[in-house]
């Protein structure tokens, strides 16, 4: 049962991932670089058909390990589990926040230099990144989100969505993030939260 409820999560997010990116794309006014953009295409595909159906079978043996009556249930409107997911967006505000920030020192700069490669990204450039920067920065916050905080089926398909849809959204034009492509030393973080507190936000 497991098994399949991570390949429809997989299903869901390559849906929203090339779903929100043709959409964008029809209404999108913005000049890029079309050649350019169908290499993108093609990496990010490579990656989505093999590292992250590897990274969903290593944490598959840790999702089979919780309560599947529970994560099977019906979901309950509570604030307890609305809390969650506020909470899981913090969890993964935070480790983007100081982990990106890593990938910043002259040491790792090496493994995030691929993605820093448009300085004025295109929503699907979001997982144009290498294999090391994919897995750390982008796959494990996500994938450990509903361990860490036990959710129920409806709200893993909901945290799915809203992680790709928030990574797409801010791979378009005049976001926090794409500031960040644009000067590399500010707005590392997915909010401003993390920013804030460290004195590394830029609004413009
Ligand atoms: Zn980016
Ligand atoms: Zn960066």
């Amino acid at each position: 049962m497991i098994s399949k409820l991570l390949f429809y999560v997989y299903l869901t997010h390559i849906l929203c991932y090339w779903g929100f990116s043709f959409i964008w794309n029809i209404y999108n006014t913005y000049p890029y670089n079309k050649k350019e953009s169908i290499k993108v295409i093609k990496y990010v595909i490579n990656i989505q058909i093999t590292i992250l159906p590897i990274c969903g079978f290593i944490f598959y043996y840790f999702y089979n390990k919780l309560d599947h009556t529970y994560i099977l249930s019906h979901p309950t409107f509570s604030m307890s589990e609305l809390s969650k997911l506020i909470l899981m967006v913090i969890w993964e505000d935070g480790y983007f926040y100081y982990i990106h920030r890593l990938f910043h020192t002259r040491y790792l700069y090496k493994f995030h230099i691929l993605h820093h490669k448009w300085q004025n990204p295109i929503p699907w450039e979001a997982l144009y990144a290498s294999r090391t920067e994919n897995i750390l920065l982008n796959f494990f916050p996500v994938l450990t989100a509903p361990l860490l905080f036990n959710l129920q089926i409806f709200y893993i398909f909901l945290w799915v969505i809203i992680a790709t849809v928030t990574s797409l959204f801010a791979h378009t034009n005049d976001t926090l993030h794409s500031i960040h492509h644009k000067y590399r030393n500010v707005n590392y973080g997915l909010t401003l939260i993390f920013d804030r507190i460290n004195g590394t936000y830029k609004l413009e």
